[in-house]
């Protein structure tokens, strides 16, 4: 067994693997470490490795790899380099292909672990809070701590350094450091909170502008906190206002509501609290970034302006069962869609189903019976499976959005295209799913699904049929949503539409069969 440490730097990793490679030694015959003085089971009795005085192989490994395990390097987890040998060894020993398995559970690690990677460096570009300190050349400098969850200092420099390229800067935490002279990027030691410098008067113009900012309307603690952990707030001062603003904040929307009535009153103004409704043109105005808080509570029913934070994020529990994804998807008031309908209508199928069909939204009868795909757009659906030869029971089937979206007429509750608003505030479920069933094999029924996975500029009238690797599954494909056959009036047209669906579900049969076989 041989002990290699890395020092934290995927540079050296990069070269002790091609030496391990070069050396045929298996991973299970490596410990990498991040140090020399790092615990480890192994310290009295691990070998030095053998330095080869062959030189090592040329070793090729796809150009998106290297790129992923730059990423993957920065995370905290110990176990990190260990993985990325055991993958890099299986690149290079017969299986050239496997980053494409995303289903398999080193690539899907792979991939948790640059996810994680990529939200600490967001999070680390948007919370950074300079204070200026005096230097002794005489020029302005700027000193910032942060705490970031992961190794990060080296990947988010570059950002700081295009932001801030005229400043002189310093960025300190617990692990590593970085300064900005103006020409070189300079990397050191981390340094503790103790010996970073305190508050300056740059402070109060943060928190005077938190304090504008702040609407009380909008509060939704676990939201907040998850957007702004806690663990970020003692280097923030606007958090500092915090405590004042939330106990404010009752008293302040009390009076918003009460102004929002006043403005209602026939002859008070162009804007009633019953004119606008969610969904519409002038809502999508009334809550635009740019709104001010009290225009953004004027325009809506009394009490409604505190209740979407237009992503469903802060209602998705940790878990990793459907069951109780499901029934935390009863509470979800991430859009303003969860108070129209009956009931949320919630993905349904085996946890590691094969393939995962994700249709639009829920229709009339799923919002009744509270289960995907059981209309009539459900039952061609359920009639072109079985005649290409797949088992619905064996698929999981769901929807970009969860809530059923109509306009009434008369009795009738007809189908009304959820906004990209409302689309993207459903998301997050969508991709829990995927996470969870993680599909072999996925196809998007419809625009609303191929936009909300494949981009906004994708166009299932261009592109249908088309099987693409995507990051949500190695074979994914966009078709016809069922519905939109139901709706063509045009005969012939219907008859030729329906053909291609057929045809793109037996392009799904027989890459299962293809897959089943082995
Ligand atoms: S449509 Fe989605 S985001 Fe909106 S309330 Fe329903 S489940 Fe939540």
């Amino acid at each position: 067994m041989y002990q290699l440490t890395t020092d934290r730097d995927f540079d050296r990793w990069r070269d002790l693997a091609r030496q391990m490679l070069a050396g045929q030694i298996s991973p299970p015959q490596i410990l990498w470490l991040d140090r020399e003085d790092e615990p480890s089971l192994l310290s009295n009795t691990a070998l030095t490795p053998p330095v080869s005085s062959q030189p090592a192989a040329q070793t090729r490994v796809p150009r998106e790899y290297l790129d992923l395990a730059s990423k993957v390097a920065c995370h905290r987890d110990p176990d990190r380099w260990n993985l990325l040998y055991r993958t890099l060894w299986r690149l290079t020993h017969g299986e050239p292909e496997l980053l494409e398995r995303v289903t398999d559970d080193d690539v899907y690690q792979l991939g948790a672990m640059e996810r994680d990677v990529r939200r600490d460096r967001h999070k680390m570009t948007a919370f950074v809070r300079f204070r200026q300190v005096p230097a002794e050349s005489g020029e302005e400098h700027f000193v910032a701590w942060h705490r970031p969850d992961h190794y990060i200092v080296r990947l988010t420099a570059p950002f700081f350094r295009g932001r801030f390229a005229a400043m002189r800067w310093t960025i300190l935490t617990p692990d590593d450091s970085v300064a900005w002279d103006g020409h070189t990027l300079h990397f050191g030691p981390g340094v503790p909170q103790s010996q970073a410098p305190q508050a300056d008067e740059l402070e109060s113009l943060w928190r005077t502008y938190y304090a504008n900012i702040f609407n009380p309307a909008r509060i939704k603690i676990a939201a907040m906190k998850k957007e702004l952990p806690v663990r970020h707030w003692s280097t923030l001062p606007e958090t500092q206002l915090i405590p004042d603003l939330l106990a404010e904040a009752p008293r302040r929307v009390e009076e918003m509501t009460r102004k929002s009535r006043e403005n209602a009153r026939p002859g008070s103004g162009p804007r009633s609290s019953g004119s606008a409704r969610p969904g519409d043109a002038a809502a999508g105005d009334l809550y635009s970034a740019s709104t001010s808080p009290e225009t953004y509570a004027s325009g809506l029913p009394a009490g409604k302006a505190a209740t979407f934070p237009w992503t469903a994020e802060p209602f998705i529990p940790q878990s990793r069962s459907l069951k109780v994804l499901a029934e935390a998807s009863k509470n979800c008031r991430g859009c303003d869609l969860c108070d129209i309908g009956s009931q949320v209508v919630f993905g349904e199928g085996p946890h590691d189903a094969m393939v995962m069909f994700v249709g639009e939204q829920p229709g009339d009868q799923e919002d009744r019976q509270g289960r995907p795909f059981v209309g009539p757009a459900g039952q061609l659906l359920d009639e072109v499976l079985q005649q290409v030869g797949i088992i619905r029971d064996e698929c999981y089937v769901t929807n970009s959005v969860k809530h059923f979206k109509f306009e009434p007429r008369g009795t009738r509750r007809i189908h009304a295209k959820p906004s990209s608003r409302e689309v993207s505030a459903c998301q997050p479920w969508l991709v829990r799913e995927i996470e969870v069933v993680r599909p072999q094999i996925l196809v998007c029924l419809g625009s609303t699904a191929a936009q909300t996975l494949l981009g906004r500029d994708f166009r299932v009238t261009q592109r249908r049929g088309d099987v693409m690797k995507t990051e949500w599954s190695p074979w994914t494909m966009a078709t016809i949503h069922p519905s939109a056959l139901l709706r063509i009036p045009d005969e012939a047209l219907r008859a030729k539409s329906r053909g291609e669906f057929e045809a793109d579900l037996a392009k799904v049969a027989e890459q299962i069969a293809k897959l089943k076989a082995g």
